[in-house]
């Protein structure tokens, strides 16, 4: 992630429990959202660092490159989850909205 990056409701994450719900009704949304936060211009392999990948059978990604294989979640909180993401997902908005409606 860059330094300019700003992430704005509505848009990097929901404004309201209602869309954070819409956006992430599955586990298979929740991935699709990492992916993107994290590789927004495409995979880069963590491995060797060049770009340039495909996702495979296991929904992790394969470098072109090196052909390591890396899982979105790998070296996140997500990492060897045991809770399903909808269910972080929802926790992380949460504590990230805060009580009074406002980002902090
Ligand atoms: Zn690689």
């Amino acid at each position: 992630m860059s330094e300019e990056f700003r992430p704005r409701a509505g848009v990097h994450y929901p404004r309201s429990a209602g869309e954070l719900r819409s956006w992430f009704g599955t586990d298979a949304d929740g991935l699709d959202y990492l992916d993107w936060l994290r590789w927004p211009h495409g995979f880069v392999c963590p491995q060797c660092g060049h770009a340039g990948g495909w996702r495979v059978a296991d929904g992790r990604y394969k470098c072109a490159t090196c052909g390591k294989r890396t899982a979105v979640t790998a070296g996140t909180l997500f990492d060897r989850r045991r809770t399903p993401l909808t269910v972080w997902f929802e926790a992380i908005w949460l504590f990230a909205w805060g009580k009074d409606g406002c980002p902090r």
